[in-house]
């Protein structure tokens, strides 16, 4: 019987895995230089997790089943939310800001395509306790700072959902009009908000996209409207704090990202040459979430890279992953001295990565494999050599050999 593996997931065979976690090293080695620590939350949450605010696109495309105790649960389809309940649970009394990260799969029921997969990673980010715009800042640096580590060029864009949210406030529309609205810029379907809202105020802001001088505009269009205002003007400051550390951005206030808990700055990072799934990162302040799932109010701001589009996306540019190095092969010439073959192993293994014939090849075989591998150096292990404390150290890449004492390997080896 051929059993096969669900559609949009994938298995990653070991040459892919040592480019995924050399990269995620990558990653979460900067992470952890901006002292953010590692949590990890379950697999399994209760759906009602994501129905409250995750918004209607995560909603549809949630993998949703009952448990054998007949409670309703599913796979988590996106971080933020599991990490607002877990720090309601566990973390809320830490000392705040509160800066965490973690990376493992999420689970959307999508049309699997290339960049988009039902069981996917991502690598994200999470500042909870500051409502500043030094934290939004901060986020988005180190999301840009990240891309940068792995040699990629990308594209930032910045947006503010509380722009439009406090417009459509003063105009009169209830929340889940706005949710809406911010659906329908999410999927590209503008044409229906006029429709929508009818206020033509709203169609035009959504279409201003360009540099800082898109914040005059919408300062000049927003005359009267005095909470959209203030929200122009933080978004202003956060803009200044890039500006002045060299950060190249586009404003689009017309960013409407698909999960409803955002109230503040939104970004989105693109890069050259995915298509369609372009979009590597994502991110935004959540600042009523943690309050809804019965927490202190607590401001917080997250990114999340869509971690198997980065690796596309970096294959896509051209960027070179080191390749995995084996340093030692280890050859016993005769079954007899396998065993004393296998301590010199175990010694070397203490520094260095060593393998060891593990099928009783010749010593030809041993050697051809050890080319396959791209081991450095092969370990000739002799009977005759064993009986003076010594082996043969071979070159791999120019065949030079001479025989070793067993202690001086190590330092041979270099
Ligand atoms: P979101 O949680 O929807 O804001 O997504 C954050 C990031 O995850 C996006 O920018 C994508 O890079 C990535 N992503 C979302 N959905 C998928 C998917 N089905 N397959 C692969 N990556 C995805």
């Amino acid at each position: 019987m051929k059993v096969v593996k669900p559609r949009g997931t994938r298995d990653f065979p070991p040459k892919k895995m040592h480019e995924r976690n050399h990269v995620r090293e990558l990653i979460e080695s900067l992470f952890v230089r901006y002292n953010y620590e590692e949590i990890l939350f379950p697999t399994l949450e209760h759906s009602q997790l994501f129905m409250v605010k995750s918004g209607e696109e995560i909603g549809e495309h949630m993998y949703v089943f009952q448990d054998k105790g007949g409670r309703e649960v599913c796979l988590r389809p996106e971080a933020t939310a599991s990490v607002c309940r877990m720090f309601v649970d566990s973390l809320r009394d830490l000392k705040k800001p509160v800066k965490v990260y973690y990376s493992c799969p999420m689970f959307r029921y999508e049309r699997p395509q290339k960049g988009r997969y039902r069981e996917f990673w991502q690598v994200g980010v999470e500042l909870l306790g500051s409502g500043g715009c030094e934290a939004d800042f901060e986020v988005i640096y180190l999301a840009c700072r990240s891309m940068e580590s792995l040699g990629l060029e990308f594209n930032l864009e910045i947006g503010h959902i509380g722009v439009l949210r406090n417009l459509m406030e003063d105009l009169g529309l209830d929340e889940s009009a706005q949710d809406k609205v911010i659906y329908y810029l999410d999927t590209g379907e503008e044409d229906k908000l006029v429709e929508l809202v009818g206020e033509q105020i709203i169609v035009d802001l959504v279409k201003l996209e360009g540099g800082r001088e898109i914040l005059d505009k919408a300062g000049s269009m927003l005359v009267g409207y005095d909470r959209a205002q203030k929200t122009i003007k933080e978004l202003s400051d956060v803009v200044g704090l890039l500006e002045s550390l060299s950060v190249d951005y586009t404003i689009d206030l017309g960013m409407g990202r698909g999960l409803e808990y955002y109230t503040g700055i939104v970004f989105e990072m693109r890069v050259e040459g995915l298509g369609a799934e372009n979009q590597v990162c994502g991110g935004g302040r959540y600042d009523r979430l943690i309050e809804l799932f019965g927490g202190p109010p607590t401001p917080a701001v997250g990114f999340a890279f869509g971690f198997d589009r980065v690796l596309d996306a970096m294959k896509e540019q051209g960027v070179v992953f080191p390749e995995r190095k084996v340093d030692v092969l280890v050859a016993p010439v005769k079954r007899e001295v396998w065993s004393e073959a296998y301590k010199v192993a175990s010694r070397l293994r203490e520094d260095f990565v060593v393998d060891i014939d593990l099928l009783n090849r010749k010593l030809g075989r041993i050697l051809e494999h050890g080319n396959e591998l791209g081991a450095r150096f092969a370990v000739i292990v002799g009977p005759k050599e064993l009986s003076r404390g010594e082996v043969t150290l071979r070159d791999m890449a120019s065949g030079d050999q001479s025989d070793v004492k067993i202690e001086e390997l190590r330092e041979r080896l270099g």
